[in-house]
């Protein structure tokens, strides 16, 4: 009896520590999962259509509930990036980007990819490799100057996190890919999907890239991942070998639940033609040195020079009253450290309005560094301009903060969204007419693609293809 009871209590104890142990786990999953779905949010954003978000949500439940017991609480997002792509987070964070989408022909293939990303997340793939790679643009500039002139900067020219495990630029090992599109797979034919829809968008997806970038399908832009062809071939052994469950499609038209999604580049993260960056949601033009590089951080744009010695940021800095007050501020928000590079700290003119500048400078090997933030009024609003390089670099500050303006006319003509549209073809009419005479702003080429049609095919009369139109954005 004593025995028993200790072996019970031990077997508890046992039984706890086991499960313990195992959502103590699992909390890092979610814990990470949580922050980096929030940092994905913040720096590429989520494409904020409720109905097609719910669409494949549905499809994704469909595929969770043939887990045998669901680790985590499965969320399904779009994200608003135009690059094909989809990717697990860790803590069943699945995401499928906005230029995922219109490569894919049916629910089926739609099902494979969700079941491929899943499992990534149901097995912890993503965990045991955590990708959280900021790939920062490296400023040829010495001293103290960079940070302290602008704590953010190195935020503000880092590109946007790396997306971990995309499907075709993976990430993973081999064997935790082969894992995913084969356990991924039986999870789809479970739920009465077809297995064998996962290579076709496999392929499409390669073809798309290649037709898209010019760059053929290499070992090295694969990285470690298997070609396409050799992944297939292994898909699709398996997968012609599956029970598929009874088919029970949550959509009765797949093309027409993604009719209008928007198509390439978002207007509203900035617009940079040629040296001026325009921002819709801060309603302003600037334009900036001829041949400087244009980059768009999280809250500020970015120039920078070929040798890249010279930077020139800009951000709205409405929060304060006037352009001295805000100059002001910003002095005494400096370290002490900081304070030994201050030069001078005064009001100036520029273009006829009361700006205020303070400048710094630091001697890194006899050589002078030199720092400036300007705050330049626009209309009500302050916009500052931060710069670091030579000494010379004032005049072209001050030529770029006399530049910025609220956008006008002209400027919103110019700005246009692209979104996918299903288009009825007339008959006897190849897709190179069809795209003729819809104006379709896609390739017939990559049309073709999108559509799993060849180009030179004549298309039967009511047959739906999809296209890209321009529209005004205003
Ligand atoms: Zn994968």
């Amino acid at each position: 009896m004593k025995y028993l009871k200790i072996i019970l209590s031990l077997l508890l104890i046992l039984n706890f520590t086991v499960q313990n142990v195992y959502s103590q786990k699992t909390k890092l999953d979610r814990r990470l999962g949580k922050t980096q779905s929030e940092d994905l949010k913040e720096q590429v954003g989520i494409y904020p259509n409720k109905a097609m978000t719910k669409y494949i949500s549905a499809v994704g439940n469909k595929l969770v509930v043939q887990l045998d017991s669901a680790k985590f609480d499965y969320h399904f997002t779009i994200l608003d990036d135009s690059t094909p792509n989809a990717f697990a987070l860790p803590g069943g964070y699945i995401y499928i980007s906005r230029g995922m989408i219109p490569l894919l022909q049916n629910e089926d293939e739609l099902a494979c990819v969700l079941g491929h990303e899943i499992i990534h997340a149901q097995n912890r793939h993503g965990i045991k490799k955590i990708r959280r790679k900021i790939i920062p643009l490296v400023l040829e500039i010495p001293g103290n100057l960079v940070g302290i002139l602008n704590q953010g900067l190195g935020a503000l020219v880092n590109a946007p996190i790396e997306i971990p495990d995309k499907v075709i630029d993976a990430t993973q090992s081999r064997q935790l890919e082969s894992q995913a599109d084969h356990q991924g797979i039986i999870l789809a034919a479970k739920a009465g999907y077809n297995p064998e829809a996962l290579s076709p968008t496999l392929d499409r997806l390669s073809s798309f890239i290649e037709a898209s970038t010019g760059k053929a399908e290499q070992r090295s832009y694969f990285n470690d991942h298997p070609y396409t062809a050799n992944r297939n071939k292994r898909i699709d052994k398996l997968s012609t070998h599956l029970n598929v469950a009874d088919k029970n499609s949550i959509s009765k038209d797949f093309m027409h639940e993604f009719d209008g999604i928007d198509y390439g580049d978002n207007p509203t993260k900035g617009i940079i033609i040629k040296s001026s960056y325009i921002d819709l949601s801060h309603n302003y033009r600037i334009l900036f040195p001829n041949s400087w590089k244009i980059k768009k951080g999280k809250q500020e744009v970015i120039a920078f020079n070929k040798s890249k010695t010279a930077t020139i940021t800009c951000k709205e800095a409405s929060s304060f009253n006037n352009t001295k007050e805000a100059g002001i501020h910003f002095v005494k928000e400096l370290s002490k450290g900081a304070k030994r590079y201050l030069r001078d700290s005064k009001p100036i003119v520029v273009n006829g309005k009361s700006a205020y500048l303070v400048s710094m400078v630091e001697n890194n090997r006899n050589k002078n560094i030199y720092a400036y933030s300007l705050w330049m009024p626009v209309g009500k609003r302050i916009f500052q301009i931060k710069a670091i390089g030579t000494q010379d670099l004032l005049k072209l500050v001050e030529k770029s903060a006399a530049s910025i303006r609220p956008l006008d006319k002209k400027d919103k003509k110019l700005i246009t969204r692209k979104r996918i549209r299903i288009v009825k073809s007339t008959g006897n009419e190849t897709i190179i007419e069809l795209s003729k005479r819809t104006h379709n702003y896609l390739s017939p080429e990559l049309t073709g693609i999108i559509n799993d049609i060849d180009i030179n095919k004549s298309l039967k009369k009511g047959k739906e293809i999809k296209i890209v139109v321009e529209e005004a954005y205003f």
